[in-house]
């Protein structure tokens, strides 16, 4: 059960405190205080862990200082969505609204390579307005002598240079909880030229531990990638773990999974569970179709199959899209030859744009035909 407290109610007023000692004298019940900070307001929520079917959803309701009680079902605890649950789809970071009804694009490199290619994405993205990139400094290789990223050494300039082209936030991989301290303390050393969206990879859906310590931290939010070869269930309890520890700032990723069904594509293409993960939860949605696809393979019609499971994801509703693009791909340490190039960004920009509207038109026309009939 969680109680949804009035926006004025915060850990310091007398009606929490007089909330927390009506709830002491419930038996066999624990609280859990977590507060989502937000640019406008901080929600205050208490969590209700142990005995809780015996309690009365309206006396909760009647104390003074609540908003609302929220019963939870057993899944997905705080970042399902249940019945009679209003909370947020979704949060801010740095002047960037991550939400279940908006969409933003992280175009950029798999790997950082050199200044001169970081340089070159982060001028083509601002000369398209965009606010977002995603850069891996810290990369995860099947084969060991594969080059690993940059890591620690890179991060300054990286930084700086996002900065210096008006880039709000970075999509970067972690492997390791070292890899957060470095980041905070590069952004730190650099005055915060720009913000960083931690990256949970495939290959780390269920590190526990990793999950753990990522959300424990409130600082920066995460894009937690489904692990390509387990159940979206589990992969949705893995986000879960995150939450759990306080941090509930999670885009969750679609990033296709690992199975010869999908051939040619490097892994078959999961974006028609866009909707379903709306529906199941209150992340934002992110699509990767660079990571599902893998080629720059065309079809006949000209579109690149990119382009193509790109416009599938967003006509559903997709809130993020993940994208690999390099200004020489055959130059590209690390998935060159899945990355658009740089002249292909407005394309692609305008592409996403074309299937962003027609999801637009598909919601109005949903809400139409949902309307109850006048009478
Ligand atoms: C990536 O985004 O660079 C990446 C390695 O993705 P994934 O974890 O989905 O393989
Ligand atoms: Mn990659």
């Amino acid at each position: 059960m969680i109680v949804i407290l009035q926006p004025h109610v915060t850990p310091d007023s007398a009606e929490y405190r007089q909330l927390m000692n009506y709830l002491a004298n419930k038996p066999n019940l624990r609280t859990r205080m977590h507060q989502e900070i937000g640019t406008r307001q901080t929600l205050t929520e208490i969590y209700l862990i142990g005995d809780t079917a015996a309690l009365d959803k309206a006396e909760i309701e009647s104390q003074p200082g609540v908003e609302r009680v929220v019963r939870v079902s057993e899944e997905y605890r705080i970042l399902g969505r249940h019945r009679d649950d209003r909370r947020p789809t979704g949060f801010d970071y740095n002047g960037v609204l991550f939400s279940q009804d908006n969409l933003n694009v992280f175009a950029g490199l798999c790997a950082v390579d050199t200044p001169e290619h970081v340089e070159q994405m982060l001028k083509a993205l601002k000369a398209q307005g965009q606010a977002c990139t995603r850069m891996g400094a810290y990369k995860p290789r099947t084969n060991p002598y594969s080059f690993q990223g940059h890591g620690q050494a890179c991060l300054p300039w990286v930084f700086e240079l996002a900065g210096k082209y008006g880039i709000k936030v970075i999509a970067m991989e972690i492997t390791h909880d070292s890899h957060l301290d470095e980041i905070r303390e590069a952004l730190q050393k650099t005055g915060n030229p720009t913000g960083v969206m931690l990256q949970i990879g495939t290959r780390n859906t269920q590190n526990f531990e990793l999950l753990k310590i990522v959300g424990r931290q409130r600082e920066f939010p995460v894009l937690l990638k489904r692990g390509f070869g387990i159940t979206l269930e589990e992969s949705l309890n893995a986000a879960e773990y995150l939450a759990s520890e306080g941090n509930s700032r999670i885009v969750f990723g679609l990033r296709g999974m690992k199975t010869n069904m999908g051939d040619p594509h490097r892994n078959f293409v999961d974006f028609a569970h866009v909707p379903v993960i709306k529906r199941l939860t209150r992340m934002p949605v992110c699509i990767d179709p660079s990571h599902s696809v893998g080629t720059r393979e065309r079809a006949p019609d000209g579109l690149l199959d990119v382009m193509h499971v790109t416009a599938q994801g967003v006509v559903a509703g997709a809130n993020m899209i993940l994208v690999d693009f390099h200004p020489h791909p055959a130059k590209a340490l690390v998935d060159g030859p899945q990355a658009l190039t740089l002249d292909e960004l407005p394309w692609f920009l305008e592409d996403v744009a074309i299937a962003r509207t027609a999801y637009d038109q598909r919601r109005l026309l949903a809400e139409r035909n949902l309307r109850p009939p006048h009478p």
